[in-house]
C-alpha cells in the first residue's frame, strides 16, 4: 500500500533581514509536525522558503548599496543557514525569485485576467509604505496603519483589482462547512466578523511604486503585488502550472494538509489565497493553522526595539535540541509565549539536566557496575506491590504513543511534549520505587535487580523513539549510549523489544550539562548590549557649564534635527576618533562622519537611532565627505553620548 501524502509549509520568510528566533520559530514548530508525520507514515513533503520581492526589500538594497537580487541572495542564504542549523528537514526551500515561481505567477495573473476575475482600474487610498498595503479611513487604527502602527499617506495608482465580493460567498460556505479549516478556532470567528460578514472589497493586485516584484507580463508597467505573488509558492514549489500542465507531483500532495503560519498573516491564507484558489479551480488547502508569538520578555521581538534573540546566539550557548525543546514546549497553542535566556536555561535544567540527562546517566551508570553494561530482562516472583509498579511502568511508557498521536492530530505540540517527558518522569520515580542500590547489596535480588535495568533500559529506548521528531540529536545520542535503534511508531506499544545481553555504553556522556545560571545572566546581557540602549548612568552628578547667548527661536528654526537611523558604519582609514555613518533620514542616506570611535564601536552603532542635524553645510573630514551631524552630549571628561529618541521613533521623525 502506498503511504499517505502530507503537504505541510510554513509561511516564507521575508528577506528584509536576518530573522531572529521568534521569526524561526515556526519552522521549528513545522519541522516537529513533518518529522512525526514521517514517523507515523505518512509520504510527507515539507516546504519552507523565502519571500523576496516588494517595496522595502528594493529600498534596503539601495541603502547597501547592491542590486535587489545581491540584496536577497544574501539574507536568502543567511536564512537558509538558520534552518539548517535548527535542523529543519525540508524537502524544498523555494524562493520567489525562482525562475519556475515567477514564470508561474506571471500565468496566473494573466488567466485571471482573462477570465475577468482581475480588473484594471485606479487605487486610491491611504498608503503604509512599511506593509506595502492601501487602507481605508476606517480600517485605520488610531490614524496609524493597523498592520503595523506607522504612518500612511495619501497616495493614487493606476492598478488591477481582484474580484473578491465574486467568491466570498463560497468562502464563508466553505469556512462554515469545514470546522477544521482555519485554527484554532478563535482565529475563524476573528475572520468571519471582522473582514468577512461586512463584505469583502476587491484587492489591489499590482503596484507601479517600485519595480522589484514580478512584472505583468502584459503591461510591465506593473508588477504583481506581494500576496499574490508570495501565497503562489505553495502551489508552484510542488510543480503546479496555470495552463494545466501541473507535474504528478502536485496531484499528489496539493492540496496541502496544512499551511502552519503567524497569527499576523491568517487573513491573507484564510480570505485571499483561498479565493485565489477558487479562482484558479484548484482545490482549498485543509487547514490554515494561524500559531501565536514567541515573545520576548511579553514584548514583541524587533530589531528597532533592540529586543531580538537570533537562533545562532540561542545555539551556539545552549545547543539545537535545547533551544528546540524550548520553544516547541514552552509555545502554548493559543497564546503568546514568552522566551528569555533565563528561562531556556530554566528549562534545560529542570527537564533535559535533571529528568532526562540524569535518568540516562544513572541507568548507563547502573548497568555498568552491576553488570558490565549487559541488560537482561530476567523473570523473577514479585511482591503484589511491586508487580503493580511494573505493570504501572509498563502501561505508562507503552500507552504514550497514542496519547502522542492525539495531540499531534490537533497540532498541541506543547502537550505532545508534556506527556513524553512523563514517561521520562515515570522512568525515574521507578528508580526511586526499586531502589536498585539496595537490591544490589542483596546477592538473592540481582535478578531482579536485572529485570529493574531492563525496563529502565526498554522505556527509554520507547521515550527517545518518541521524543525524536521534535529533538532528533538528543534521541540519536540516547539511542547511540544505549547501543540500539530508534524504533518505529507502530512497535512503541510493545514492551520489551530491547535485545537481551545486549551492552549500553561504557562510556556514558552528559547529554545536557546542568547551566550555572550567573553564567547564563552574563551571556543574556552580552547579546542584550548588542541591540539594547545602555542603561542609564547610576549617580547624577550635575556638571556646569559656560552660558552663551540667548537667541530667537528664528534662529533655532534654522537648524533642521531629525531621527536618522545607523545602517552601516565603519572607521575612517587612519583616524584614532572618527567612524563614518550611513544614516537614514526618512527615505533618504546621508554619510556622516563623527569623533566618537572612542565611545562606540563601528559594530554597535548599527542600528541605532540618533539625533541628526541635517542641514548643516557638508564638510569633509579626514578626507572623507560629511552630510549632517550626529547630536551628543558631552560631559566634564569630554566623554560623548549619542543623542537618542527616548521612545520609538520612525526615522525621518522631525525634532522640534
Ligand atoms: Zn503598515
Amino acid at each position: 500500500m502506498s503511504k499517505k501524502p502530507y503537504y505541510i509549509t510554513t509561511a516564507i520568510a521575508y528577506t528584509s533581514g536576518k530573522p531572529h528566533i521568534g521569526n524561526n520559530y515556526e519552522v521549528v514548530l513545522a519541522d516537529a509536525i513533518a518529522r512525526f508525520k514521517r514517523k507515523e507514515g505518512y509520504d510527507v513533503f515539507f516546504q519552507t522558503g523565502t519571500d523576496e520581492h516588494g517595496q522595502k526589500i528594493e529600498l534596503k538594497a539601495q541603502e547597501a548599496g547592491v542590486t535587489p537580487k545581491a540584496y536577497v541572495d544574501g539574507v536568502a542564504g543567511q536564512i537558509r543557514e538558520l534552518c539548517d542549523l535548527l535542523q529543519i528537514s525540508y524537502d524544498k526551500f523555494i524562493r520567489t525569485t525562482d525562475d519556475y515561481h515567477e514564470k508561474q505567477v506571471q500565468k496566473i495573473f494573466k488567466r485571471l485576467y482573462d477570465q475577468g476575475d482581475i480588473y484594471k482600474g485606479a487605487y486610491e487610498g491611504l498608503y503604509c509604505t512599511e506593509c506595502e498595503a492601501f487602507w481605508t479611513e476606517s480600517q485605520l487604527k488610531d490614524g496609524k496603519c493597523p498592520d503595523c502602527g506607522r504612518d500612511v499617506h495619501p497616495a493614487k495608482e493606476e492598478a488591477y483589482f481582484f474580484k473578491m465580493s465574486k467568491y466570498a460567498d463560497r468562502l464563508i460556505e466553505h469556512i462554515n462547512t469545514h470546522p477544521e479549516f482555519i485554527q484554532p478556532v478563535s482565529r475563524k470567528n476573528e475572520m468571519m466578523n471582522n473582514f468577512l460578514l461586512p463584505g469583502l472589497q476587491d484587492l489591489c493586485v499590482s503596484r507601479t511604486s517600485f519595480k522589484w516584484g514580478i512584472p505583468v507580463d502584459f503591461d510591465d508597467k506593473h508588477v504583481v503585488y506581494v500576496w499574490l505573488d508570495a501565497l503562489s509558492n505553495y502551489i508552484t514549489g510542488i510543480g503546479y502550472d496555470a495552463d494545466g500542465e501541473s507535474t504528478d507531483q502536485y496531484s499528489k500532495y496539493w492540496p496541502a494538509d496544512l499551511h502552519l503560519i503567524g497569527k499576523d498573516i491568517i487573513r491573507f491564507h484564510t480570505i485571499y489565497w483561498p479565493i485565489f484558489l477558487m479562482a484558479l479551480n484548484e482545490p482549498l488547502p485543509k487547514q490554515v493553522f494561524g500559531h501565536p508569538w514567541l515573545l520576548m520578555n511579553n514584548d514583541k521581538m524587533s530589531k528597532s526595539r533592540g529586543n531580538v534573540i537570533y537562533a545562532d546566539d540561542l545555539v551556539d550557548f545552549f545547543g539545537v535540541d535545547a533551544v528546540r525543546y524550548y520553544v516547541l514546549h514552552e509555545m502554548p497553542y493559543e497564546n503568546d509565549g514568552n522566551i528569555t535566556l533565563e528561562l531556556i536555561a530554566e528549562r534545560t535544567n529542570s527537564d533535559l539536566a535533571n529528568t532526562l540527562g540524569n535518568l540516562v546517566n544513572r541507568t548507563i551508570s547502573m548497568s555498568n557496575k552491576y553488570f558490565g553494561g549487559a541488560v537482561k530482562y530476567v523473570e523473577t516472583p514479585l511482591e503484589p506491590q511491586m508487580a503493580a509498579i511494573d505493570d504501572d511502568l509498563k502501561d505508562c511508557v507503552t500507552s504514550a504513543r497514542d496519547k502522542v498521536i492525539t495531540r499531534m492530530d490537533t497540532l498541541r505540540v506543547a502537550d505532545a511534549l508534556t506527556d513524553i517527558f512523563a514517561v521520562f518522569k515515570r522512568l525515574n520515580k521507578y528508580i526511586d520505587e526499586t531502589e536498585p542500590w539496595v537490591l544490589a547489596k542483596d546477592e538473592n535480588k540481582q535478578d531482579r535487580l536485572s529485570a529493574v535495568l531492563y525496563n529502565l533500559v526498554e522505556g527509554i529506548t520507547i521515550g527517545a523513539s518518541l521524543l525524536e521528531p521534535f529533538m532528533p540529536d538528543t534521541a540519536g545520542r540516547i539511542a547511540k549510549q544505549l547501543n540500539t535503534n530508534l524504533r518505529e511508531f507502530e512497535v512503541l506499544d510493545q514492551f520489551g523489544l530491547y535485545e537481551q545481553g545486549n551492552h549500553v555504553t561504557d562510556q556514558p556522556e552528559i547529554l545536557f550539562a546542568r547551566l550555572d545560571m550567573e553564567e547564563v545572566a552574563k551571556k543574556e546581557e552580552e547579546l542584550a548590549s548588542r541591540t539594547a540602549k545602555k542603561a542609564a548612568p547610576e549617580e547624577e552628578e550635575g556638571i556646569s557649564i559656560p552660558a552663551k547667548e540667548e537667541i530667537a527661536y528664528d534662529d533655532f528654526s534654522k537648524m533642521q534635527f531629525q531621527v536618522g537611523q545607523i545602517i552601516a558604519c565603519e572607521e575612517v582609514p587612519k583616524s584614532k576618533k572618527l567612524l563614518c555613518s550611513k544614516v537614514k533620514i526618512g527615505n533618504e542616506v546621508k554619510q556622516i562622519v563623527s569623533g566618537i570611535k572612542q565611545y562606540y564601536s563601528a559594530e554597535e552603532m548599527v542600528g541605532k537611532k540618533v539625533m541628526v542635524l541635517v542641514n548643516l553645510k557638508p564638510a569633509t573630514l579626514a578626507g572623507v565627505l560629511s552630510e549632517g551631524m550626529l547630536l551628543c552630549a558631552e560631559d566634564d571628561k569630554g566623554n560623548l553620548a549619542l543623542m537618542v529618541p527616548e521612545k520609538e521613533m520612525p526615522s525621518g521623525a522631525e525634532i522640534c
